[in-house]
């Protein structure tokens, strides 16, 4: 698999993926993803999609500022 953008390579990397909503900002630490060499895009597989959707629902219901939490210890 290749970067859609620039068809650059991928490396595997862990990543940190942040949230912007309204009221809140959630970042979740060290997600894995596919890491564009050339771009720097970044590409989550289904499954870790799903979870970070997960993570995100439950986490924008504290309605804190911001909500800092390690992608590891969030899935099960
Ligand atoms: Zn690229």
């Amino acid at each position: 698999m290749n970067c859609f953008m620039c068809k650059g390579e991928l490396e595997e990397k862990r990543v940190n993926y942040i949230v912007d909503l309204k009221e809140t900002i959630i970042i979740i630490k060290s997600v894995p993803a596919k890491v564009c060499k050339q771009c720097g895009e970044q590409y989550f597989d289904d499954e870790i999609a799903e979870n970070i959707e997960r993570i995100v629902n439950k986490l924008k219901q504290l309605s804190a500022e911001v909500t800092i939490v390690n992608y590891k210890e969030n899935v099960a």
